[in-house]
């Protein structure tokens, strides 16, 4: 029996609408170097639509093409997050911090017709832009004077001055909702970036999970913070999931540095925020340093690798800033599990679940496969690969490359973990990272964990390096706090009394900062590079 319901489609044009209108007193702040600038949903809207008759009438943009963007976090790139989709074209998000053969690949890989760039990148793009195959316009935001890109041979034109004089409204396309709406590439550690290409339905169906209690909780009467960048993994979606729910948006653009951060927290009174580990513990340092407070910060979701649960002991006991631990990929829109404890459990209880990666949500199923790749359990205990799917879990990548990541209708994340009866995750390792020593692994997350909860260590990352007998041992790459010190010994010695006495690191190594990809994880490949290259000064125990 077919159902009698109605088949709107879901997607982003219907989000525009519904944000511009329901909600227009929203609003978008951007941190510029003279404070915030702002802008209403409702303006917002508009200039959407001003955008999409500029790519429509003047750039020539037609069908499926795509529209990419070289952009900081700012209401420019939301409006091109609204306008692309909505006139039926799709959405690029390129990754500002990625190698510039890598930015040129995926760039010619997605066959990117125009790009938008902020003023301030223009030094950036220009060492690339040649290399951009298929791109005819290039659309400077803001002010940057353009000369640097000329020598690519692509028309240049500014973002006010496409949108001045167009109409206000735009008569948006039907659409069909499992359409292609938006592409973000994996920020690929190995090999070739992927593409993976969202499609309208997905995002719709991710911004309602994305907002819901269980996990960011988002309504009318937030200010969202969102650090994370709008060309990894879609801000978290974030953005989308801000506009369905009314919740207002905090942009830094490219005011990144602790400093700049807190200042445009307690200027925006933001009482929401989302960012990667590394950024907070930025922030906790400079808070600790200069004594400055972040009142209105309630709680912040972290994600994208793991988050040591010192750092959110730290930030609720000295600032009442709750961390919600979160898990995700680009594969996954990227939400894929929110850490918030079961109802009723405190104390003790409550934080075994919260520094989890989290529970999953009922649009995303997960299993995991053992070693020989048959399921295992979910029962707290049986350690595998996590496979997930879902209505916003990737069923491919763009033009069905690295066919093996899917089996069956799953995704195969690549981490490693265990999965509780009553869902919630957590990660041992990503499967190239775990220590393979003797027969047994050893987690690097749970080792690095231990280590940046001691009080003289800013940061640490732990790698398997080759060993003669046991095949691979964990080499410790330790920063220490400012001004404080502390020995391999020692640090083993303390290490001692909290894992297995075969997990010990022997290696260690001091570091200035561990080295980070371009979405600010900790790059153990380059730690295992300098390491395999001699560079390291290695202490063995
Ligand atoms: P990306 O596609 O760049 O967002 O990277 C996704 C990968 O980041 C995942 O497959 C995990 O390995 C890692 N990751 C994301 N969130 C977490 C987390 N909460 N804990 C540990 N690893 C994480």
């Amino acid at each position: 029996m077919r159902s009698t319901m109605q088949e709107t489609p879901l997607g982003i044009p219907t989000l525009l609408r519904f944000a511009s209108t329901v909600y227009s007193g929203s609003q978008v702040h951007t941190v510029t170097a003279d404070g915030l600038r702002t802008a209403s949903f409702a303006e917002v809207g508009a200039r959407t639509a001003q955008l999409a008759h500029a790519l429509h009438d003047d750039l020539g943009i037609r069908g499926d093409q795509r529209v990419a963007t070289f952009m900081w976090n700012n209401q420019e790139h939301l409006e091109a997050y609204f306008a692309v989709p909505s006139m039926g074209a799709v959405l690029h998000t390129l990754n500002i911090r990625l190698y510039p053969d890598q930015v040129t690949y995926i760039a010619n890989h997605a066959e990117d017709k125009v790009v938008l760039v902020d003023g301030s990148l223009i030094p950036l793009l220009a060492r690339v832009l040649p290399g951009f195959e298929t791109v005819e316009h290039v659309v400077v935001v803001g002010a940057g004077d353009p000369a640097p890109l000329e020598a690519a041979g692509k028309q240049i034109h500014r973002y006010e001055d496409l949108l001045a004089g167009k109409p206000t409204t735009y008569d948006w396309p039907e659409f069909v909702e499992t359409d292609a709406a938006a592409m973000c590439y994996t920020s690929g550690t190995t090999g070739n970036p992927k593409g993976v290409v969202y499609s309208h339905r997905s995002i719709y169906l991710h911004s309602m999970q994305v907002a819901m209690p269980q996990s960011f909780q988002l309504t009318e009467a937030n200010q969202v913070l969102t650090i994370v960048p709008m060309f990894h993994a879609m801000a978290w979606g974030i953005p989308y999931a801000a506009l369905m729910s009314g919740a207002s948006l905090v942009m830094p653009d490219r005011f990144l540095q602790a400093p700049a951060l807190v200042r445009a927290i307690n200027e925006a009174k933001a009482d929401f925020a989302g960012a990667v580990p590394t950024i907070w513990a930025d922030v906790l340092n400079h808070l600790d340093a200069t004594g400055e407070k972040i009142p209105t910060l309630q709680r912040a979701v972290v994600g994208g690798s793991a988050v040591p649960p010192a750092l959110m002991q730290a930030f609720e006991e000295r600032y009442g800033m709750r961390i919600i631990h979160a898990w995700g990929m680009t594969e996954t829109s990227p939400l894929g599990c929110v850490s918030q404890p079961p109802a009723g459990t405190e104390g003790e209880l409550a934080w075994s679940y919260r520094v989890t990666q989290g529970r999953f949500p009922a649009g995303v199923q997960a299993r995991l496969a053992g070693p020989d790749g048959s399921i295992v359990p979910n029962d707290g205990e049986a350690v595998g690969e996590l496979e997930v799917r879902g209505p916003w879990i990737a069923a491919s990548y763009y033009r069905g490359e690295d066919p093996e990541r899917f089996r069956d209708g799953w995704l195969r994340t690549g981490d490693v973990g265990t999965i509780t009866p009553d869902g919630f995750l957590t990660l041992t390792d990503r499967e190239k990272d775990v220590i393979k020593s003797g027969g047994e692994w050893i987690s690097s997350v749970e080792l690095e964990n231990h280590l940046m909860a001691h009080p003289a260590v800013a940061e640490a990352t732990v790698v398997g390096v080759p060993d003669p007998r046991w095949q691979e041992r964990p080499l410790a790459a330790v920063v220490l706090r400012e001004g404080a010190g502390a020995t391999p010994e020692e640090l083993r010695e303390y290490l001692s009394g909290l894992i297995p006495k075969w997990q010990l690191p022997e290696r260690w190594t001091f570091l200035a900062s561990v080295p980070k990809t371009s979405v600010g994880k900790f790059d153990k490949k380059e730690v295992r590079r300098a390491y395999a290259a001699g560079e390291l000064e290695v202490t063995v125990l």
